[in-house]
C-alpha cells in the first residue's frame, strides 16, 4: 500500500477503505489503501508542494489538485534537488500523464511509476509522509490517550484485520486487544479510527484504552479484550441448540443501545454487521470497527461496500445516515436470528440490489418470532424516512422482551 498526498477542495482528511472508481466526471478515482490527506482547505500551490517535499530526496512524491486545471491532479516528484510537476489528466474516467498509458485510479498510476520512471525524471520511491500523522500523534499525547509500550506485553495473534494483526496483550495485568500496524500509510487510517473512538463511550461499544505510537513508525491501538470474538462466529459456533430466544434478543438489544447512542451523537457507523460486533467474556455484545464512522451527514466517497448490509440509497447515492445504519441493523437482526447465516441466501450477489430496489425483503429466519420479523421489515423500508429510529427500535425490542414475544 502506498500513501498519496493530495490536495482536496474541502474537508480535512479522508481515507480510502474501499476502491472508488468515481461516479461523476469530477470524481477522483482511488483505491483501497490510498490515503488522501487533505493538505489544505484551499488548493495547494506549486510552491507549497515544493516546500512539503523539502528536504530534497530523489523519488519523494505527492499528488495535489492542479491549480491551473481544476479537476485534474498534479504529481510532484523530487529529483536531484528539484521538484518536477506532472499534470495528471482525468478524462473519460481514466487518468494519464503522457496520454499514452492510462490508469483506472491513482493507485495504479502510482504503482506503475513506482516500478518504472517511464518518462518521468525518476521512478517514484517514497510517498511524502503525511503531516496529519504527526499532528494526530501529538493530539493523542496531549489528550492523554498515549500508553507506554514498556507496559504492554503482546501475547498471541487473535485475528486478522483490514490493516494488520489483532493481538491479545497484557497491559498492567489486564487483558487487552491490540491492533498492530507497522506501515506509515495505514497508520494514518488507524489513527483516524482511534480518534473517532476517543469521542465515543458506551457500555455496548468496544472501548478504546489508548494508543502507542513508536518512534520508528509502529502503531498500536489498544482496546478492551472481547474474549468471545466476533458475534457472527459466536452465533455460528454455538447455534440453535445453545443459544435461546432470550440470548438472541439480548444481543439485539445490546447492539441497538449502542446504535441509539451513536444516533444521539450524530455518528453514522456505515459498516454495521455481525462480523463487526464482538462478544465479551460475560456475553455482552459490543459494536466495533469504527473505521468508517463519520459524523452524520458527511458525504464520504465510497466504492465497494458490503452490498448485502448497505441501504439502497447509500449504495446508489452515497447517502449514509442513521437511517442507512437502521437498514444494516435489520440485516444484523436477520443474521442473529439465523445464527450467523449469510444474508440473501441462494440469491446471486449481482441480483441482490435489483431485487431489493424492487421491494424484495428476506423471509423470516426459521423459528424467528413474528414480532422480531416485523422489526426487521420496518428497517427495510425503501423510503429511509419511514424507517424507525434506533430509539424506537430499542423501545420495540424492549416491548417484545417484556411481553415475552420473543420465545
Ligand atoms: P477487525 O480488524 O476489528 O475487523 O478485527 C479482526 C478480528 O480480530 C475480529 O473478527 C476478531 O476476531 C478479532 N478482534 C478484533 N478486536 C478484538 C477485540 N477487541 N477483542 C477480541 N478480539 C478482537
Amino acid at each position: 500500500m502506498s500513501a498519496i498526498q493530495a490536495a482536496w477542495p474541502s474537508g480535512t482528511e479522508c481515507i480510502a477503505k474501499y476502491n472508488f472508481h468515481g461516479t461523476a466526471e469530477q470524481d477522483l478515482p482511488f483505491c483501497k489503501g490510498d490515503v488522501l490527506t487533505i493538505v489544505a482547505v484551499t488548493k495547494i500551490t506549486r510552491e507549497q508542494a515544493e516546500r512539503l517535499l523539502y528536504p530534497p530526496e530523489t523519488g519523494l512524491f505527492l499528488v495535489r489538485e492542479s491549480t491551473n486545471y481544476p479537476g485534474d491532479y498534479t504529481l510532484c516528484v523530487s529529483c536531484d534537488g528539484k521538484v518536477e510537476h506532472y499534470r495528471i489528466m482525468y478524462h473519460a474516467s481514466k487518468l494519464s500523464i503522457d496520454e499514452e498509458v492510462y490508469f483506472e485510479n491513482l493507485m495504479q498510476l502510482v504503482e506503475h511509476y513506482t516500478s518504472d520512471a517511464d518518462g518521468l525524471c525518476t521512478r517514484l520511491i517514497k510517498p511524502k509522509v503525511m503531516e496529519g500523522t504527526v499532528a494526530a500523534q501529538d493530539e493523542f499525547y496531549r489528550s492523554g490517550w498515549a500508553l507506554n509500550m514498556k507496559e504492554l506485553k503482546l501475547l498471541q495473534t487473535i485475528g486478522k484485520g483490514e490493516f494488520g494483526d489483532v493481538m491479545l496483550g497484557d497491559y498492567r495485568g489486564n487483558k487487552v486487544a491490540v491492533k498492530c500496524i507497522k506501515n506509515d500509510a495505514t497508520a494514518q487510517a488507524f489513527l483516524a479510527e482511534a480518534s473517532v473512538m476517543t469521542q465515543l463511550r458506551h457500555s455496548n461499544l468496544v472501548q478504546l484504552l489508548g494508543v502507542i505510537v513508536e518512534e520508528k513508525g509502529g502503531l498500536y491501538i489498544v482496546t478492551e479484550y472481547m474474549a468471545k470474538g466476533s458475534l457472527v462466529d459466536y452465533l455460528r459456533s454455538r447455534g440453535r441448540s445453545v443459544l435461546g430466544g432470550d440470548c438472541l434478543l439480548k444481543f439485539s438489544l445490546d447492539v441497538c443501545e449502542a446504535m441509539e447512542y451513536l444516533e444521539g451523537n450524530n455518528f453514522v457507523h456505515r459498516d454495521l454487521a455481525a462480523r463487526n460486533v464482538l462478544v465479551s467474556e460475560d456475553n455482552v455484545a459490543k459494536v466495533s470497527d469504527f473505521g468508517l464512522t463519520k459524523e452524520a451527514s458527511s458525504t464520504q466517497d465510497t466504492g465497494k461496500l458490503p452490498v448485502k448490509w448497505t441501504a439502497p440509497e447509500a449504495l446508489r447515492e452515497k447517502k449514509f445516515s442513521t437511517k442507512s445504519d437502521v437498514w444494516s441493523f435489520g440485516i444484523l437482526l436477520w443474521e442473529i436470528y439465523s445464527f450467523g447465516r449469510v444474508p440473501y441466501p441462494r440469491i446471486p450477489l449481482k441480483d441482490v440490489v435489483p431485487r431489493v430496489e424492487k421491494g424484495y425483503k428476506m423471509d423470516a429466519p426459521d423459528g424467528c418470532p413474528p414480532a422480531v420479523y416485523e422489526v426487521m421489515k420496518n428497517c427495510w423500508h425503501l423510503d429511509a424516512a419511514t424507517r424507525p429510529s434506533f430509539l424506537q427500535l430499542r423501545e420495540q425490542l424492549e416491548r417484545i422482551k417484556t411481553h415475552e414475544l420473543h420465545l
